[in-house]
């Protein structure tokens, strides 16, 4: 009896070394009184090799294996549905432990693949126009289960031994959740992104996403360099409190300060900002608001990426059309700014990841209405 609940506990308490940054597998070894550069082969099976079976992991000897068989496993998440999109977009619902689902969407372009991946199941800030804000915060994925999500992108297209997962260039931290409430397991996801014994991705090229949890950011620049976006989407206090209700505790006048302290910790001067405005039609999207959003970020380092809102079931909000994204663009171009506008992929596949990404925009129409515009924006994917 005792002995099989021993055994029972020993078994769903395995300690799963997928998320574990180099720092802390080391310790895991010299813990079990084994030398630490089994770290870095460990490290190597599973994030250039994507192997799970630590049987398999022939260089680390039969006594050793079988300990780690005991205490320990490798454990991706579990991938529920994986769904293509004509236009090369793939997309995963993604099980967690204890049957929470989150999803992860992989958007190639050109020569880049940005995945964009989830941090919490749910959110518990509630933006009143994002649909995971609207399912309430059930919990936080673990790092395993964050770097899971580059590891079973990689895996799904066969490509762990053919480079270093080349399949991911980017990575962007705006899936399902706000990542820096969820700090010390997006920190160590992002570590193995970074990592050369992880997936040895430029620091440049992963995007942490925030609603501005400002505390947080400045724990984050001691410990980051990773790239920041920032989620303004409103040009004055009073709209964004009702927009973004972290507001009420952070107002934007600290969110800018904290953003700008964060890269200015970079030892890489030509770093900038980017803000994210989700445009809603007849609640932020208006001229004026353009205009005055300009002056909010006079002399703010950053760039600025507009996402046209992406609707789902029981929001309020509407689409604004393009003409009234092509005016807010043009007025913040004019004043000299880099503006981007967000188009979505993958619509066949109704791929957004949480709710970032909109409804694909068409080609045509999109030229079109540009055009009408007098100058063509740029795009970004993702
Ligand atoms: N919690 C983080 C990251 C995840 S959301 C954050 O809020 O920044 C990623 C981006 O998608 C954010 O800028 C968010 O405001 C935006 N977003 C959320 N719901 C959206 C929707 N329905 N349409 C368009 N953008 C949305
Ligand atoms: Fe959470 Fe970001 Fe959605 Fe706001 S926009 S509810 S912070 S996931």
């Amino acid at each position: 009896m005792t002995a099989s609940l021993i055994a029972t506990t020993a078994a769903t308490a395995r300690v799963n070394l997928l998320g574990m940054t180099q720092q802390q597998l080391e310790q895991f070894f010299l813990d079990l009184g084994e030398k630490k550069f089994r770290a870095q082969q460990v490290m190597k099976w599973m994030h250039h090799g994507g192997v799970t079976d630590i049987g398999a992991m022939s260089n680390l000897g039969k006594a050793l294996r079988e300990k780690l068989l005991q205490i320990a496993e490798v454990r991706p998440p579990e991938i529920v549905s994986q769904h293509d999109s004509t236009d090369g977009t793939r997309k995963w619902a993604v099980r967690v432990e204890g049957g929470g689902l989150v999803e992860a969407v992989l958007i190639p372009d050109g020569g880049r693949a940005t995945l964009c991946v989830s941090s919490q199941v749910g959110c518990s800030l509630d933006c009143s126009f994002c649909s995971t804000g609207k399912q309430g915060f059930q919990r936080d994925l673990t790092a395993a289960e964050i770097i899971g999500q580059v590891w079973l992108a990689i895996k799904s297209y066969d490509a762990f031994q053919s480079g270093k997962g080349r399949v991911v260039t980017n990575v962007v931290m705006m899936g399902m959740g706000e990542p820096l409430l969820n700090f010390d397991n997006v920190v160590a996801a992002m570590d193995l992104m970074l990592s050369d014994l992880g997936y040895g991705i430029s620091k440049r090229r992963v995007t942490l996403s925030t609603s501005g949890v400002v505390p947080a950011l400045d724990r984050l620049r001691e410990l980051s360099e990773v790239s920041l976006a920032i989620s303004l989407h409103a040009p004055n206090d009073a709209l964004r409190s009702q927009l973004v209700p972290i507001n009420r505790r952070y107002p934007i006048a600290e969110l800018l300060r904290s953003a700008r302290q964060y890269i200015d910790a970079q030892a890489d001067s030509k770093r900038v900002v980017t803000v994210e405005y989700t445009l809603l039609a007849g609640v932020n999207d208006q001229p004026d608001q353009a205009r005055e959003l300009a002056v909010l970020l006079k002399d703010f380092p950053c760039k600025i990426n507009l996402i046209p809102f992406n609707s789902f079931p029981g929001s309020e909000y509407r689409r604004p059309s393009g003409n009234a994204v092509s005016r807010f663009w043009q007025v913040l171009v004019d004043a000299g700014y880099i503006v981007t506008v967000r188009t979505t992929r993958g619509d066949d596949i109704d791929a957004a990841c949480g709710q970032l990404v909109g409804q694909v925009v068409d080609r045509t129409r999109r030229s079109e209405r540009y055009r009408a515009a007098g100058q063509a924006p740029e795009v970004e994917t993702g």
